[in-house]
């Protein structure tokens, strides 16, 4: 199969299908050093560009060691990770998917929707992150007021003047703060003292309708997969009726395999998959020293991967191809 994007430039884009690289029509190929060597998938990690600990190109570097050939980086609600991903990609051997991991909501119940391939320019797609993070800091800004009002050493501008400008501002880099301090011991710690989703700390942030996101993703030529949709110690989860409206408006595909998920979870995800001719994934939700998430604990099925490679058209492939 031929592809679009090589190490040309970043990435490249246009109203093709996949099929040759829109540059030189040079046959290219993602994944394994040898033809021979299945490509090792994985298509959900995080960097600083969000709650990472690892900066976009280190993420590469780290997958690299992991054995992955094929990396999905999504980000909570930004791209800025993709160039500085693809240039660590071609210098690492590594294909980078384009992506992001939008925060949505139906009901009132977090749906994070995974989307690849979507064109970083887009005005609507672009707009909606800039809401959902700003929403994202007016929230930090009172979770920390909450907390500081109770002795924990917390401060909003220390914290935004660590992570830097840009950046998607999450629960996470508040647990950091108090990592720093002393207070806690790592992120695990702190989230099960003071930041789950039950704490009297807890602050909800504005999501857009997930049906609303899906048809923006679209419109961006995107691949819209709903992540860990059963995951239910992080919280409520949708039913599968809100899964099926989702499909209806184009969502491409269901994250199967995660850690969390159980076995029941999985099968659940997989057998609404075949039933309704949805993309399978699997992935690690890497989010480098964050988590104990280790890069290719889960991947994706080459052939499943086949599919959104076919379905997205608002961006291609980056990093290396050969
Ligand atoms: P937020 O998007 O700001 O609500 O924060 C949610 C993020 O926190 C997700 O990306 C999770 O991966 C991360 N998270 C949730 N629970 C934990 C935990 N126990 N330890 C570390 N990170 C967590
Ligand atoms: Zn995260
Ligand atoms: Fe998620
Ligand atoms: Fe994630």
């Amino acid at each position: 199969m031929l592809l679009r994007g090589h190490d040309c430039k970043p990435y490249c884009r246009g109203p093709l299908p996949v099929v040759g690289c829109c540059q030189c029509a040079r046959p290219l190929a993602y994944g394994a050093p040898m033809p021979s060597q299945p490509p090792v998938i994985d298509l959900h990690t995080h960097s600083t560009c969000s709650d990472g600990t690892q900066s976009p190109a280190d993420v590469v570097a780290s997958a690299a060691a992991a054995g992955v050939t094929v990396l999905g980086l999504t980000d909570h609600d930004v791209i800025a990770g993709w160039a500085p991903a693809a240039a660590a990609g071609v210098e690492r051997g590594i294909t980078v998917v384009p992506g992001l991991e939008l925060s949505t909501q139906a009901g009132g119940v977090s749906i994070h929707m995974l989307a690849y391939f979507v064109d970083p320019d887009h005005a609507e797609l672009n707009a909606l992150m800039a809401t959902i993070r700003g929403h994202r800091d007016t929230r930090m800004q009172r979770t920390v007021e909450l907390l500081a009002a109770d002795g924990y050493p917390v401060d909003y501008d220390a914290i935004v003047d660590y992570v830097g400008q840009g950046v998607t501002l999450g629960r996470p880099h508040i647990a950091d703060a108090l990592v720093r301090t002393g207070t806690f011991g790592d992120r695990n710690a702190v989230f099960d003292e003071v930041l789950h989703g039950r704490s009297q700390y807890y602050v909800r942030h504005w999501a857009p309708e997930a049906s609303d996101a899906v048809c923006i993703i679209k419109a961006a030529g995107g691949v819209a997969i709903m992540a860990h949709p059963f995951a239910h110690a992080r919280g409520r989860t949708v039913s599968v009726s809100v899964i099926a409206g989702l499909v209806e408006v184009g969502m491409a595909g269901l994250e199967v395999h995660h850690r969390d998920h159980d076995a029941e979870a999985m099968q659940q995800a997989g057998a609404l998959c075949a039933q309704w001719g949805l993309i399978a994934t699997g992935s690690s939700d890497y989010h480098g020293a964050g988590k104990s998430n280790r890069l290719a604990e889960h991947t994706t099925d080459p052939v499943q991967f086949e599919r959104m490679v076919a379905m997205g058209t608002g961006s291609s492939l980056m990093g290396a191809h050969r």
